[in-house]
């Protein structure tokens, strides 16, 4: 059996900063045709905007509900932010945490994304902690000596303490583009074993540009346990492809 082969998958679609309330509307309609293999666990990580409004719908789906950030501090004067707590009171299971559109365009910092885990953890939220190194770094070959850093946050961290990573390579993000099916497979294997070693053996799904035509073969690599998917989350007739060839990847792993 391979890396957490017995765990079911995960396919998380990240909306970013899009979606209206009648698009959500639309969605989650078209979501109901085509309900997911118990085989698949299904989320969507909404804008804040849409958290609230997404819960019951969702729900009555098996589908859950995540959050796209979270803010480091409990409560108080932090205009703008959105705390851990406030999130898991109005429903979330996950918040991902460390996107590379944060650490990038936010300049979000290891030790802001350190800090944001706790705040995840202290809540009761499941952290999906994105992970990935930049098109140089694959270029100049210090791919794995940069996730490795990155995922240092974790150090500390309680065994037990709910965990999914997401590694998303920031020249796949949006792009079209994705690395080889070797280059996922060897990756993949390189962080589960670094999670290993630090005490934190989890999930960790594969991100950038997965699409409905690429997804039943990242998802059939060694080592990935699911997807984070961006652009192609946001309609259902291909976020439901996506899930359909997970159950199908699933289905062959147990034959
Ligand atoms: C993402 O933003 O997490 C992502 C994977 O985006 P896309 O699928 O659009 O590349």
């Amino acid at each position: 059996m391979g890396y957490n082969r017995h765990k079911r998958c995960l396919i998380a679609g990240n909306w970013k900063m899009n979606g209206l309330l009648e698009d959500a509307e639309q969605f989650i309609g078209e979501m109901v045709a085509n309900p997911a293999p118990e085989s698949v666990e299904v989320a969507i990580m909404a804008p804040f905007t849409l958290l609230h409004p997404m819960k019951g719908p969702l729900d009555k789906q098996g589908i859950r509900l995540g959050a796209q950030n979270v803010y480091f501090e409990a409560k108080g004067a932090f205009t703008g932010s959105i705390s851990a707590m406030m999130l898991r009171d109005i429903g979330c299971h996950y918040a991902i945490i460390g996107h590379s559109e944060r650490r990038h365009i936010m300049g979000e910092s290891d030790e802001q994304i350190k800090a944001k885990l706790h705040a995840a953890w202290a809540a009761g939220l499941d952290p999906i902690l994105c992970i990935g190194e930049q098109l140089s770094e694959r270029e100049d070959g210090s791919t794995n000596a940069v996730l490795e850093t990155q995922l240092q946050v974790l150090k500390g961290a309680m065994a037990d303490a709910p965990l999914t990573v997401a590694y998303e390579p920031v020249w796949a993000i949006g792009t079209g583009l994705t690395p080889t099916l070797e280059q996922v497979t060897e990756t993949h294997a390189f962080i589960h074993d670094v999670l290993k070693g630090l005490g934190k053996p989890s999930r960790v799904l594969y991100g950038g540009s997965a699409n409905a035509g690429n997804a039943h073969e990242l998802l059939s690599c060694e080592g990935v346990n699911g997807l984070l998917v961006g652009g192609a989350s946001l309609s259902a007739a291909s976020f439901s492809k996506i899930i359909e060839a997970a159950g199908k990847v699933a289905r062959e792993v147990k034959a």
